[in-house]
Protein backbone atom coordinates (compact mmCIF):
# COMPACT_ATOMS: atom_id res chain seq x y z
CA UNK A 1 0.00 0.00 0.00
CA UNK A 2 1.76 3.68 -0.90
CA UNK A 3 1.35 6.41 1.47
CA UNK A 4 -1.20 9.23 0.95
CA UNK A 5 1.48 11.43 -0.07
CA UNK A 6 2.60 8.95 -2.36
CA UNK A 7 -0.56 8.71 -4.14
CA UNK A 8 -1.19 12.02 -4.15
CA UNK A 9 1.70 12.67 -5.85
CA UNK A 10 1.47 10.17 -8.19
CA UNK A 11 -2.27 11.22 -8.99
CA UNK A 12 -0.99 15.03 -9.72
CA UNK A 13 1.34 12.91 -12.71
CA UNK A 14 -1.16 10.89 -14.08
CA UNK A 15 -2.98 14.13 -14.28
CA UNK A 16 -0.29 16.14 -15.81
CA UNK A 17 0.26 14.00 -18.97
CA UNK A 18 -3.74 12.59 -18.85
CA UNK A 19 -5.78 15.62 -18.53
CA UNK A 20 -8.42 16.77 -15.67
CA UNK A 21 -10.76 13.88 -15.30
CA UNK A 22 -8.97 11.19 -16.41
CA UNK A 23 -7.34 9.74 -13.31
CA UNK A 24 -9.93 8.33 -10.71
CA UNK A 25 -9.32 8.52 -7.19
CA UNK A 26 -13.04 8.36 -5.95
CA UNK A 27 -13.72 5.46 -3.70
CA UNK A 28 -17.04 4.35 -5.54
CA UNK A 29 -15.48 4.94 -8.56
CA UNK A 30 -12.43 2.89 -7.79
CA UNK A 31 -14.83 -0.18 -6.39
CA UNK A 32 -16.16 -0.65 -9.55
CA UNK A 33 -12.75 -1.23 -11.27
CA UNK A 34 -11.58 -3.59 -8.18
CA UNK A 35 -13.95 -6.74 -9.17
CA UNK A 36 -14.50 -9.07 -11.70
CA UNK A 37 -17.56 -9.38 -14.09
CA UNK A 38 -19.25 -11.97 -12.29
CA UNK A 39 -18.84 -9.19 -9.28
CA UNK A 40 -17.78 -12.47 -6.94
CA UNK A 41 -14.02 -11.77 -6.59
CA UNK A 42 -12.81 -8.42 -5.46
CA UNK A 43 -9.26 -6.60 -5.40
CA UNK A 44 -7.63 -3.14 -4.45
CA UNK A 45 -6.53 -0.25 -6.64
CA UNK A 46 -5.46 3.27 -5.43
CA UNK A 47 -6.43 5.18 -8.96
CA UNK A 48 -7.83 4.36 -12.15
CA UNK A 49 -5.80 5.79 -14.88
CA UNK A 50 -8.11 6.68 -18.58
CA UNK A 51 -5.38 7.48 -21.31
CA UNK A 52 -6.77 8.07 -25.03
CA UNK A 53 -3.83 7.39 -27.22
CA UNK A 54 -1.14 4.90 -27.01
CA UNK A 55 1.88 8.31 -26.15
CA UNK A 56 -0.36 8.42 -22.91
CA UNK A 57 -0.20 4.58 -22.23
CA UNK A 58 3.42 4.76 -22.77
CA UNK A 59 3.36 8.03 -20.42
CA UNK A 60 1.53 5.92 -17.59
CA UNK A 61 3.84 3.34 -17.60
CA UNK A 62 6.75 4.85 -17.41
CA UNK A 63 5.40 7.49 -14.35
CA UNK A 64 4.68 3.73 -12.96
CA UNK A 65 7.84 2.11 -13.82
CA UNK A 66 9.97 4.83 -11.90
CA UNK A 67 7.70 4.47 -8.71
CA UNK A 68 7.35 0.75 -9.05
CA UNK A 69 3.66 0.87 -9.56
CA UNK A 70 1.20 -2.12 -10.16
CA UNK A 71 -0.41 -1.85 -13.46
CA UNK A 72 -3.77 -4.08 -14.13
CA UNK A 73 -5.04 -3.08 -17.77
CA UNK A 74 -8.63 -3.32 -18.13
CA UNK A 75 -10.50 -4.25 -21.73
CA UNK A 76 -14.39 -4.71 -21.62
CA UNK A 77 -13.65 -7.07 -17.88
CA UNK A 78 -15.60 -9.64 -19.37
CA UNK A 79 -12.64 -12.36 -18.95
CA UNK A 80 -13.87 -14.89 -16.51
CA UNK A 81 -10.48 -16.11 -15.09
CA UNK A 82 -10.25 -12.87 -12.42
CA UNK A 83 -7.39 -11.26 -14.99
CA UNK A 84 -8.66 -7.50 -14.69
CA UNK A 85 -8.99 -8.06 -10.51
CA UNK A 86 -6.10 -5.47 -9.15
CA UNK A 87 -3.26 -6.13 -6.77
CA UNK A 88 -3.03 -2.96 -5.32
CA UNK A 89 -1.62 -0.40 -7.45
CA UNK A 90 -3.25 1.22 -10.92
CA UNK A 91 -6.14 0.09 -13.48
CA UNK A 92 -5.41 0.97 -16.93
CA UNK A 93 -8.51 1.43 -18.27
CA UNK A 94 -8.22 1.19 -21.70
CA UNK A 95 -11.65 2.27 -23.21
CA UNK A 96 -10.91 5.43 -24.39
CA UNK A 97 -8.49 3.95 -27.23
CA UNK A 98 -11.31 3.44 -29.36
CA UNK A 99 -10.74 4.41 -33.12
CA UNK A 100 -10.31 2.39 -35.82
CA UNK A 101 -7.40 3.80 -37.58
CA UNK A 102 -7.46 2.22 -40.92
CA UNK A 103 -9.50 0.16 -43.22
CA UNK A 104 -7.28 -1.48 -46.09
CA UNK A 105 -9.42 -3.50 -48.16
CA UNK A 106 -7.04 -4.29 -51.01
CA UNK A 107 -4.42 -5.74 -48.24
CA UNK A 108 -7.88 -7.26 -45.90
CA UNK A 109 -6.65 -5.68 -43.08
CA UNK A 110 -7.95 -3.02 -40.39
CA UNK A 111 -6.08 -1.41 -38.00
CA UNK A 112 -7.48 -0.86 -34.48
CA UNK A 113 -7.26 0.42 -30.87
CA UNK A 114 -7.38 -1.89 -28.24
CA UNK A 115 -10.43 -0.40 -26.97
CA UNK A 116 -12.75 -0.62 -29.55
CA UNK A 117 -15.54 -2.97 -28.95
CA UNK A 118 -15.78 -6.56 -30.52
CA UNK A 119 -19.22 -5.41 -31.88
CA UNK A 120 -17.98 -2.03 -33.49
CA UNK A 121 -15.12 -3.94 -34.74
CA UNK A 122 -17.61 -6.39 -36.70
CA UNK A 123 -19.70 -3.90 -38.11
CA UNK A 124 -17.22 -1.54 -38.96
CA UNK A 125 -16.10 -4.28 -41.17
CA UNK A 126 -19.23 -5.27 -42.40
CA UNK A 127 -20.10 -1.25 -43.01
CA UNK A 128 -16.94 -1.87 -45.35
CA UNK A 129 -18.47 -5.00 -47.19
CA UNK A 130 -16.25 -7.38 -45.52
CA UNK A 131 -16.41 -9.38 -42.69
CA UNK A 132 -14.34 -9.73 -39.36
CA UNK A 133 -14.95 -13.19 -38.20
CA UNK A 134 -14.56 -13.63 -34.21
CA UNK A 135 -17.67 -13.87 -32.24
CA UNK A 136 -18.61 -14.75 -28.92
CA UNK A 137 -21.57 -14.29 -26.27
CA UNK A 138 -19.71 -11.25 -24.40
CA UNK A 139 -18.91 -9.06 -28.21
CA UNK A 140 -21.49 -6.23 -26.98
CA UNK A 141 -19.05 -5.63 -24.45
CA UNK A 142 -15.79 -6.57 -24.65
CA UNK A 143 -12.59 -4.96 -26.37
CA UNK A 144 -10.23 -6.49 -28.73
CA UNK A 145 -7.75 -5.53 -26.47
CA UNK A 146 -8.80 -7.93 -23.93
CA UNK A 147 -9.43 -10.20 -26.62
CA UNK A 148 -5.75 -10.68 -27.77
CA UNK A 149 -4.34 -10.44 -23.89
CA UNK A 150 -6.77 -13.60 -23.66
CA UNK A 151 -6.14 -15.24 -26.98
CA UNK A 152 -9.66 -14.95 -27.50
CA UNK A 153 -11.86 -18.29 -28.97
CA UNK A 154 -15.96 -18.19 -29.82
CA UNK A 155 -17.97 -19.69 -31.86
CA UNK A 156 -16.45 -19.41 -35.41
CA UNK A 157 -13.01 -20.70 -34.80
CA UNK A 158 -13.33 -23.79 -36.67
CA UNK A 159 -13.54 -22.03 -39.88
CA UNK A 160 -11.16 -18.34 -38.92
CA UNK A 161 -9.45 -19.75 -35.93
CA UNK A 162 -8.75 -17.63 -32.57
CA UNK A 163 -7.63 -13.82 -32.32
CA UNK A 164 -4.31 -15.50 -32.97
CA UNK A 165 -4.88 -16.31 -36.56
CA UNK A 166 -6.68 -13.44 -37.07
CA UNK A 167 -3.85 -10.76 -36.30
CA UNK A 168 -0.67 -9.59 -38.29
CA UNK A 169 0.72 -7.03 -36.46
CA UNK A 170 0.55 -5.63 -32.72
CA UNK A 171 1.45 -2.17 -31.15
CA UNK A 172 2.29 -3.05 -27.14
CA UNK A 173 3.66 -0.60 -24.46
CA UNK A 174 6.49 -1.98 -22.97
CA UNK A 175 5.89 -2.04 -18.97
CA UNK A 176 9.08 0.67 -18.70
CA UNK A 177 7.06 3.03 -21.16
CA UNK A 178 8.41 1.81 -24.71
CA UNK A 179 6.81 1.79 -27.57
CA UNK A 180 6.66 -1.23 -29.54
CA UNK A 181 5.55 -0.64 -32.87
CA UNK A 182 4.76 -4.09 -34.28
CA UNK A 183 1.70 -2.49 -36.42
CA UNK A 184 3.07 -4.78 -39.66
CA UNK A 185 0.16 -5.51 -42.35
CA UNK A 186 2.47 -8.44 -43.77
CA UNK A 187 0.68 -11.92 -44.69
CA UNK A 188 4.56 -13.16 -44.77
CA UNK A 189 7.63 -12.32 -42.19
CA UNK A 190 9.97 -14.59 -41.43
CA UNK A 191 12.30 -12.29 -39.77
CA UNK A 192 12.81 -13.88 -36.15
CA UNK A 193 10.57 -14.45 -33.49
CA UNK A 194 7.21 -13.80 -33.56
CA UNK A 195 6.94 -11.41 -31.22
CA UNK A 196 3.21 -10.78 -31.38
CA UNK A 197 2.63 -14.56 -30.94
CA UNK A 198 4.05 -13.39 -27.07
CA UNK A 199 2.29 -10.66 -26.36
CA UNK A 200 -1.25 -12.49 -27.67
CA UNK A 201 -2.65 -14.68 -24.74
CA UNK A 202 -0.08 -12.82 -21.96
CA UNK A 203 -3.31 -11.20 -20.04
CA UNK A 204 -1.89 -7.94 -19.11
CA UNK A 205 1.98 -9.36 -17.91
CA UNK A 206 4.17 -8.42 -20.61
CA UNK A 207 2.66 -4.98 -21.21
CA UNK A 208 -0.39 -3.21 -22.45
CA UNK A 209 -1.67 -3.91 -26.13
CA UNK A 210 -2.60 -0.67 -27.90
CA UNK A 211 -3.73 -1.23 -31.53
CA UNK A 212 -3.90 -4.83 -33.49
CA UNK A 213 -4.01 -5.12 -37.31
CA UNK A 214 -7.08 -7.55 -37.67
CA UNK A 215 -7.58 -9.62 -40.86
CA UNK A 216 -10.48 -9.46 -42.60
CA UNK A 217 -12.70 -12.03 -44.63
CA UNK A 218 -15.08 -11.98 -47.95
CA UNK A 219 -18.31 -11.37 -46.12
CA UNK A 220 -20.60 -14.70 -46.53
CA UNK A 221 -23.61 -14.01 -48.13
CA UNK A 222 -25.04 -17.22 -48.13
CA UNK A 223 -25.98 -19.34 -44.27
CA UNK A 224 -28.05 -21.96 -43.56
CA UNK A 225 -28.23 -23.12 -39.64
CA UNK A 226 -29.48 -26.40 -38.30
CA UNK A 227 -29.99 -27.93 -35.06
CA UNK A 228 -29.57 -31.67 -34.62
CA UNK A 229 -30.51 -34.10 -31.94
CA UNK A 230 -28.44 -37.13 -31.49
CA UNK A 231 -28.53 -40.56 -29.20
CA UNK A 232 -24.77 -40.21 -27.96
CA UNK A 233 -21.87 -37.99 -28.09
CA UNK A 234 -20.55 -40.51 -30.21
CA UNK A 235 -22.86 -40.29 -32.48
CA UNK A 236 -22.58 -36.48 -32.48
CA UNK A 237 -18.75 -36.49 -33.31
CA UNK A 238 -19.36 -38.92 -36.25
CA UNK A 239 -21.67 -36.64 -37.74
CA UNK A 240 -19.06 -33.82 -36.77
CA UNK A 241 -16.86 -36.05 -39.51
CA UNK A 242 -19.40 -36.56 -42.01
CA UNK A 243 -19.97 -32.84 -41.90
CA UNK A 244 -16.29 -31.76 -42.59
CA UNK A 245 -15.38 -33.89 -45.23
CA UNK A 246 -18.45 -32.95 -46.78
CA UNK A 247 -18.87 -29.43 -46.65
CA UNK A 248 -14.56 -28.84 -46.12
CA UNK A 249 -14.57 -25.20 -45.23
CA UNK A 250 -17.76 -23.95 -45.49
CA UNK A 251 -18.30 -25.62 -41.63
CA UNK A 252 -18.00 -22.34 -39.55
CA UNK A 253 -19.83 -23.89 -36.23
CA UNK A 254 -20.20 -26.66 -34.85
CA UNK A 255 -21.61 -26.85 -31.45
CA UNK A 256 -22.00 -29.52 -28.92
CA UNK A 257 -24.97 -29.15 -26.13
CA UNK A 258 -25.98 -31.84 -24.18
CA UNK A 259 -29.55 -32.67 -22.78
CA UNK A 260 -29.34 -30.82 -19.72
CA UNK A 261 -28.11 -27.38 -20.92
CA UNK A 262 -30.65 -27.09 -23.57
CA UNK A 263 -33.25 -27.87 -21.03
CA UNK A 264 -31.72 -25.13 -18.56
CA UNK A 265 -31.13 -22.55 -21.37
CA UNK A 266 -35.56 -23.01 -22.04
CA UNK A 267 -36.00 -23.43 -18.54
CA UNK A 268 -34.25 -20.17 -17.43
CA UNK A 269 -35.14 -18.23 -21.10
CA UNK A 270 -38.82 -17.66 -21.24
CA UNK A 271 -38.84 -16.91 -25.32
CA UNK A 272 -36.13 -20.33 -25.74
CA UNK A 273 -38.27 -23.01 -26.58
CA UNK A 274 -36.22 -25.77 -28.13
CA UNK A 275 -38.34 -27.11 -30.99
CA UNK A 276 -38.28 -30.60 -30.82
CA UNK A 277 -41.49 -31.91 -28.17
CA UNK A 278 -39.07 -34.12 -25.74
CA UNK A 279 -35.43 -33.66 -24.71
CA UNK A 280 -32.93 -35.35 -26.21
CA UNK A 281 -29.34 -36.84 -24.38
CA UNK A 282 -27.26 -34.32 -27.36
CA UNK A 283 -27.33 -31.53 -29.92
CA UNK A 284 -25.00 -29.50 -32.18
CA UNK A 285 -26.13 -26.76 -33.59
CA UNK A 286 -24.10 -26.50 -36.98
CA UNK A 287 -23.73 -23.26 -39.23
CA UNK A 288 -22.52 -23.59 -42.33
CA UNK A 289 -21.80 -20.35 -44.93
CA UNK A 290 -20.61 -19.64 -48.11
CA UNK A 291 -19.50 -16.88 -50.13
CA UNK A 292 -20.80 -15.36 -53.84
CA UNK A 293 -20.47 -18.21 -56.17
CA UNK A 294 -19.56 -20.60 -53.69
CA UNK A 295 -21.74 -23.83 -53.45
CA UNK A 296 -25.27 -23.89 -52.24
CA UNK A 297 -24.50 -24.34 -48.87
CA UNK A 298 -28.18 -25.55 -47.82
CA UNK A 299 -28.31 -28.12 -50.29
CA UNK A 300 -23.69 -29.04 -48.15
CA UNK A 301 -26.05 -29.38 -44.97
CA UNK A 302 -28.94 -31.09 -46.06
CA UNK A 303 -27.68 -34.31 -48.09
CA UNK A 304 -25.50 -35.60 -44.82
CA UNK A 305 -28.57 -34.75 -42.40
CA UNK A 306 -31.34 -36.80 -44.86
CA UNK A 307 -28.76 -39.96 -44.70
CA UNK A 308 -28.03 -39.89 -41.01
CA UNK A 309 -32.12 -39.53 -40.11
CA UNK A 310 -32.40 -42.16 -42.76
CA UNK A 311 -29.60 -44.68 -41.78
CA UNK A 312 -31.30 -43.44 -38.19
CA UNK A 313 -27.94 -41.95 -36.71
CA UNK A 314 -29.49 -38.50 -36.32
CA UNK A 315 -32.67 -38.68 -34.46
CA UNK A 316 -33.96 -35.35 -35.49
CA UNK A 317 -33.35 -31.90 -36.84
CA UNK A 318 -34.40 -28.81 -37.43
CA UNK A 319 -32.99 -26.00 -40.15
CA UNK A 320 -33.72 -22.82 -39.62
CA UNK A 321 -36.31 -20.87 -43.01
CA UNK A 322 -35.49 -17.62 -42.04
CA UNK A 323 -32.57 -15.53 -40.44
CA UNK A 324 -34.96 -15.07 -37.03
CA UNK A 325 -35.16 -18.46 -36.88
CA UNK A 326 -31.19 -19.17 -37.66
CA UNK A 327 -31.32 -16.50 -34.37
CA UNK A 328 -33.46 -18.42 -32.27
CA UNK A 329 -31.24 -21.29 -32.42
CA UNK A 330 -28.57 -19.11 -31.50
CA UNK A 331 -30.22 -17.98 -29.03
CA UNK A 332 -31.11 -21.25 -27.26
CA UNK A 333 -26.71 -21.31 -27.49
CA UNK A 334 -26.34 -18.49 -25.81
CA UNK A 335 -29.53 -18.92 -23.39
CA UNK A 336 -27.13 -21.74 -21.86
CA UNK A 337 -24.34 -18.72 -20.17
CA UNK A 338 -27.43 -16.68 -19.07
CA UNK A 339 -29.25 -20.00 -17.91
CA UNK A 340 -26.21 -20.93 -15.57
CA UNK A 341 -25.73 -17.61 -14.64
CA UNK A 342 -29.28 -17.74 -13.47
CA UNK A 343 -29.04 -21.09 -11.50
CA UNK A 344 -26.35 -19.40 -9.31
CA UNK A 345 -23.78 -21.44 -8.05
CA UNK A 346 -21.30 -22.78 -10.01
CA UNK A 347 -17.81 -24.77 -10.84
CA UNK A 348 -17.14 -23.71 -14.36
CA UNK A 349 -14.43 -25.45 -16.50
CA UNK A 350 -13.23 -24.57 -20.11
CA UNK A 351 -10.85 -27.26 -21.14
CA UNK A 352 -10.00 -28.93 -24.46
CA UNK A 353 -8.70 -32.43 -25.55
CA UNK A 354 -8.18 -34.13 -28.97
CA UNK A 355 -11.74 -33.93 -30.73
CA UNK A 356 -10.72 -37.70 -30.85
CA UNK A 357 -10.91 -38.17 -26.89
CA UNK A 358 -14.11 -35.88 -25.95
CA UNK A 359 -16.25 -39.02 -25.62
CA UNK A 360 -14.25 -40.49 -23.60
CA UNK A 361 -13.40 -37.38 -21.64
CA UNK A 362 -17.42 -36.37 -20.47
CA UNK A 363 -18.24 -39.61 -18.93
CA UNK A 364 -14.87 -40.17 -17.44
CA UNK A 365 -14.84 -36.72 -15.95
CA UNK A 366 -18.67 -37.24 -14.69
CA UNK A 367 -18.04 -40.39 -12.85
CA UNK A 368 -15.01 -38.75 -11.18
CA UNK A 369 -17.28 -36.09 -10.07
CA UNK A 370 -19.94 -38.66 -8.92
CA UNK A 371 -17.27 -40.10 -6.60
CA UNK A 372 -16.88 -36.72 -5.58
CA UNK A 373 -20.83 -36.54 -4.31
CA UNK A 374 -23.94 -38.05 -6.40
CA UNK A 375 -25.55 -34.73 -5.35
CA UNK A 376 -23.26 -32.89 -8.46
CA UNK A 377 -24.89 -32.25 -11.24
CA UNK A 378 -22.23 -31.74 -14.65
CA UNK A 379 -23.27 -30.08 -17.43
CA UNK A 380 -21.54 -30.23 -20.31
CA UNK A 381 -21.56 -28.10 -24.22
CA UNK A 382 -19.26 -25.96 -26.26
CA UNK A 383 -16.78 -25.38 -29.26
CA UNK A 384 -16.71 -29.44 -30.24
CA UNK A 385 -15.30 -28.66 -33.49
CA UNK A 386 -12.70 -27.38 -31.79
CA UNK A 387 -11.98 -29.68 -28.98
CA UNK A 388 -13.33 -27.37 -26.86
CA UNK A 389 -15.62 -28.27 -24.01
CA UNK A 390 -16.91 -26.30 -21.50
CA UNK A 391 -18.00 -28.64 -18.22
CA UNK A 392 -19.84 -26.90 -15.90
CA UNK A 393 -20.94 -28.83 -12.29
CA UNK A 394 -23.83 -27.15 -10.30
CA UNK A 395 -25.32 -28.42 -6.88
CA UNK A 396 -28.46 -30.39 -6.84
CA UNK A 397 -31.02 -29.00 -4.83
CA UNK A 398 -30.59 -31.01 -1.51
CA UNK A 399 -26.73 -30.19 -1.67
CA UNK A 400 -26.09 -27.55 0.61
CA UNK A 401 -24.05 -24.35 -0.83
CA UNK A 402 -21.47 -24.74 1.40
CA UNK A 403 -21.01 -28.35 1.16
CA UNK A 404 -20.92 -27.77 -2.87
CA UNK A 405 -18.28 -25.41 -2.15
CA UNK A 406 -16.28 -27.83 0.04
CA UNK A 407 -15.64 -29.51 -2.95
CA UNK A 408 -14.24 -27.28 -4.93
CA UNK A 409 -10.82 -28.51 -4.96
CA UNK A 410 -11.68 -32.47 -5.45
CA UNK A 411 -13.23 -31.03 -8.74
CA UNK A 412 -10.80 -28.99 -9.67
CA UNK A 413 -8.59 -32.20 -9.70
CA UNK A 414 -10.95 -34.33 -10.96
CA UNK A 415 -11.26 -32.15 -14.09
CA UNK A 416 -7.69 -31.17 -14.91
CA UNK A 417 -6.65 -34.66 -14.00
CA UNK A 418 -9.28 -36.07 -16.39
CA UNK A 419 -8.51 -33.62 -19.58
CA UNK A 420 -4.28 -34.22 -18.56
CA UNK A 421 -5.13 -37.69 -19.18
CA UNK A 422 -6.66 -37.25 -22.82
CA UNK A 423 -3.07 -34.62 -23.18
CA UNK A 424 -5.57 -31.97 -22.97
CA UNK A 425 -5.57 -28.17 -21.52
CA UNK A 426 -7.17 -27.08 -18.00
CA UNK A 427 -7.89 -23.73 -19.99
CA UNK A 428 -8.99 -23.52 -24.06
CA UNK A 429 -9.98 -19.84 -24.43
CA UNK A 430 -10.25 -18.23 -21.20
CA UNK A 431 -7.03 -18.21 -19.80
CA UNK A 432 -5.53 -18.55 -16.54
CA UNK A 433 -5.73 -15.51 -14.73
CA UNK A 434 -6.02 -15.90 -10.99
CA UNK A 435 -7.92 -18.46 -11.26
CA UNK A 436 -6.03 -21.30 -12.81
CA UNK A 437 -2.61 -20.66 -11.19
CA UNK A 438 -2.47 -23.84 -9.31
CA UNK A 439 -3.84 -25.95 -12.14
CA UNK A 440 -0.79 -23.97 -14.11
CA UNK A 441 1.87 -25.43 -11.23
CA UNK A 442 0.39 -28.77 -11.49
CA UNK A 443 -0.29 -29.45 -15.25
CA UNK A 444 2.02 -27.30 -16.86
CA UNK A 445 5.05 -28.69 -17.45
CA UNK A 446 8.29 -27.31 -15.27
CA UNK A 447 10.05 -26.27 -17.91
CA UNK A 448 7.53 -24.00 -19.54
CA UNK A 449 6.35 -22.62 -16.59
CA UNK A 450 10.87 -21.67 -16.11
CA UNK A 451 10.94 -20.83 -19.79
CA UNK A 452 7.50 -18.38 -19.51
CA UNK A 453 9.45 -16.83 -16.06
CA UNK A 454 11.93 -16.16 -17.90
CA UNK A 455 10.71 -14.24 -20.63
CA UNK A 456 8.26 -12.38 -17.88
CA UNK A 457 11.31 -11.63 -15.97
CA UNK A 458 13.55 -10.24 -18.93
CA UNK A 459 10.61 -7.03 -20.21
CA UNK A 460 8.77 -6.70 -16.64
CA UNK A 461 12.14 -7.04 -14.42
CA UNK A 462 10.32 -5.25 -11.73
CA UNK A 463 7.18 -7.27 -11.48
CA UNK A 464 5.11 -4.06 -12.15
CA UNK A 465 2.32 -5.64 -15.08
CA UNK A 466 -0.23 -7.56 -13.42
CA UNK A 467 1.11 -9.38 -10.69
CA UNK A 468 -0.58 -12.87 -9.33
CA UNK A 469 -1.85 -13.37 -12.69
CA UNK A 470 -0.94 -16.52 -14.98
CA UNK A 471 2.31 -17.28 -13.68
CA UNK A 472 2.18 -19.34 -10.12
CA UNK A 473 4.20 -18.38 -7.35
CA UNK A 474 7.84 -19.28 -7.16
CA UNK A 475 8.31 -22.42 -4.80
P1 LIG B 1 -10.89 -7.90 -19.81
O1 LIG B 1 -11.80 -8.77 -19.04
O2 LIG B 1 -10.96 -6.46 -19.54
O3 LIG B 1 -9.38 -8.40 -19.59
C1 LIG B 1 -9.04 -9.75 -19.73
C2 LIG B 1 -7.52 -9.91 -19.46
O4 LIG B 1 -6.78 -9.21 -20.46
C3 LIG B 1 -7.06 -9.33 -18.14
O5 LIG B 1 -6.00 -10.11 -17.66
C4 LIG B 1 -6.55 -7.93 -18.50
O6 LIG B 1 -5.55 -7.49 -17.61
C5 LIG B 1 -5.98 -8.16 -19.89
N1 LIG B 1 -6.11 -7.02 -20.80
C6 LIG B 1 -7.24 -6.38 -21.18
N2 LIG B 1 -6.95 -5.44 -22.10
C7 LIG B 1 -5.60 -5.47 -22.29
C8 LIG B 1 -4.70 -4.74 -23.11
N3 LIG B 1 -5.13 -3.79 -23.93
N4 LIG B 1 -3.38 -5.06 -23.06
C9 LIG B 1 -2.93 -6.04 -22.23
N5 LIG B 1 -3.74 -6.75 -21.43
C10 LIG B 1 -5.06 -6.47 -21.46
N6 LIG B 1 -13.92 -16.06 -24.33
C11 LIG B 1 -13.65 -16.81 -25.41
O7 LIG B 1 -12.47 -16.96 -25.76
N7 LIG B 1 -14.65 -17.41 -26.12
C12 LIG B 1 -15.95 -17.28 -25.80
O8 LIG B 1 -16.81 -17.84 -26.46
C13 LIG B 1 -16.26 -16.45 -24.69
N8 LIG B 1 -17.54 -16.24 -24.37
C14 LIG B 1 -17.82 -15.42 -23.32
C15 LIG B 1 -19.17 -15.16 -23.04
C16 LIG B 1 -19.50 -14.32 -21.98
C17 LIG B 1 -20.95 -14.05 -21.69
C18 LIG B 1 -18.48 -13.73 -21.20
C19 LIG B 1 -18.81 -12.81 -20.07
C20 LIG B 1 -17.15 -13.97 -21.49
C21 LIG B 1 -16.80 -14.81 -22.54
N9 LIG B 1 -15.47 -15.09 -22.87
C22 LIG B 1 -15.19 -15.86 -23.96
C23 LIG B 1 -14.34 -14.60 -22.03
C24 LIG B 1 -13.40 -13.71 -22.79
O9 LIG B 1 -12.06 -13.78 -22.28
C25 LIG B 1 -13.76 -12.27 -22.85
O10 LIG B 1 -15.10 -12.07 -23.15
C26 LIG B 1 -12.91 -11.35 -23.74
O11 LIG B 1 -11.98 -11.93 -24.61
C27 LIG B 1 -12.16 -10.44 -22.82
O12 LIG B 1 -12.17 -9.14 -23.32
P2 LIG B 1 -12.31 -7.91 -22.31
O13 LIG B 1 -12.10 -6.67 -23.10
O14 LIG B 1 -13.55 -7.97 -21.54
O15 LIG B 1 -11.04 -8.17 -21.38
ZN1 LIG C 1 -16.65 -20.60 -25.25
Amino acid sequence: MESPSAITSLFSRLEEVLGKGRVLSDPTELAAYCQNYQGTKKGSCQLVARPSSTEQVAAVLSICHDRHIAVTPRGGNTGLVGGTVPNGGIVLDTTRLNRIREMDLLNATMTVEAGVILADVQSAARQAGVFFPLSLGAEGSCRIGGNLATNAGGTAVLRYGNIRQLTLGLEVVLPDGQIWNGLRSLHKDNTGYDLKNLFIGSEGTLGVITAAVLKLFPMPVDWVTGLVAFTSIDTALSFFVTLRGYAGDALSAFELMDGESLALASHHGLHLVAPFDRQHPCYALVELSGYLGSQDVQSLLMKPLESGLEDGSLIDAVVANSLQQAKNLWALREGIVAGLAAEGLRFSYDISIPISSISKFIPRAASRIASVSSHIRTISFGHVGDGNVHFVLLPAVDLAAEIFLSYKEKCDDCIFRTSHDFGGSFSAEHGVGTDKRDAMSRYKPSLEIALMRQIKNSLDPLGIMNPGKVLPDEA
